[in-house]
């Protein structure tokens, strides 16, 4: 049993079987629940891992500011150690994430910023945004989740080595969605010194330019989706350090057909990223992998992050996305 203050309680997830899947393609899919985070998210980790970084390095120090900017997880994660340590955090998120994200950085006493979203390379994408923002403040830390290597080294020194330990090393295939690529980098990096055999493939939703970088060594996109927090058009350095070996794209309706699967089957309601990370690892072993291969994910986040859009037929309707029958 873990004790301690909220930053005793990030990582250390459990590792839930999804037997419905399981059941079907006879092998073993597995789901690290992020959600349980003291955040709610996978990026807990994160803002942990940079905040200790940045502390050891003397640059946060008490009284300062952290600035980021976020699809919203890794600013709540930010913002949740931040309250415990008692720095200030400005948060700088596009406008079009779900309400839930912009509720709970309120509750967290962070200063938010929203901007319309555009692409990256204009100057007011929120990247940049939080960039100037930390540049233009006295005593702030800009914590760039895109590029710091912090990101990758927490997944490096903890999600891989609980994937490992949690599986007795049986861990055949690891595959996951980006965001910044801080925890395929990490925990591909991981399993792959351990044993390179293990299969790691990016699943990418329409509207992100990795799939075709990694199929063409060219940034190519077409269509969008409703996820978020996945899905960027350029090479991280975080990203740099993934060891992945293939790449699918899986369409909003296939991700929304698994999330309704997974809350009706299995009694699991994860976010949208970890319903498309699902949905690649039942396409995965359906198509290439033999009987009781073992198939590991992460469920970044859960549905209740996102019930005012994935709970609400309307939403659904106007993104023209049908939710199906899986079989
Ligand atoms: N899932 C969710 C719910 C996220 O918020 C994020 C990060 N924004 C990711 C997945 C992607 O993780 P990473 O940044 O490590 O690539």
């Amino acid at each position: 049993m873990r004790t301690g203050s909220v930053v005793d309680i990030v990582g250390n997830t459990p590792l839930v079987k999804v037997e419905s899947l399981s059941k079907i393609t006879g092998c073993e899919i597995y789901g690290k629940v992020e959600y349980a985070n003291p955040g709610g998210s996978i990026k807990d980790r994160t803002a942990l891992g940079i905040i200790l970084k940045a502390e050891a390095d003397g640059l946060l120090k008490p009284g300062y500011t952290i600035v980021e900017g976020t699809a919203g997880n890794t600013g709540i994660g930010l913002a949740t150690i931040a309250a415990q340590r008692g720095y200030q955090c400005v948060i700088v998120m596009p406008n079009n994430q779900s309400q839930e994200k912009y509720q709970v950085l309120d509750a967290l006493g962070a200063e938010l910023i929203k901007v319309d979203p555009c692409p990256f390379a204009n100057q007011n994408h929120f990247y940049h945004t939080a960039r100037q923002i930390a540049e233009s403040r006295a005593n702030s830390f800009w914590a760039n989740q895109f590029e710091n290597l912090a990101n990758f080294q927490c997944h490096y020194e903890n999600t891989g080595p609980e994937i490992w330990r949690q599986t007795q090393g049986q861990v055949d295939a690891f595959i996951c969605s980006v965001g910044t690529g801080g925890t395929i980098a990490g925990v591909s990096t991981y399993l792959k010194e351990l044993k390179p055999a293990v299969h790691v493939r990016l699943a990418d939703p329409y509207g992100s330019g990795l799939h075709s970088y990694v199929e063409t060594g060219k940034f190519e996109s077409t269509g969008s989706s409703m996820t978020e927090g996945i899905g960027i058009m350029r090479l991280t350095e975080n990203f740099r350090k993934a060891q992945v070996d293939d790449s699918v794209r899986v369409s909003d309706e296939q991700m929304i057909s698994m999330l309704y699967h997974l809350a009706k089957h299995d009694g699991l309601l994860v976010g949208t990223s970890a319903a498309l990370n699902l949905y690649a690892c039942y396409e995965y072993a359906l198509q290439n992998a033999k009987m009781g291969r073992c198939i590991v994910t992460v469920l970044g986040d859960s549905a209740l992050r996102y019930q005012s859009k994935v709970f609400n037929s309307h939403f659904l309707n106007e993104k023209s996305v049908a939710v199906k029958p899986l079989l």
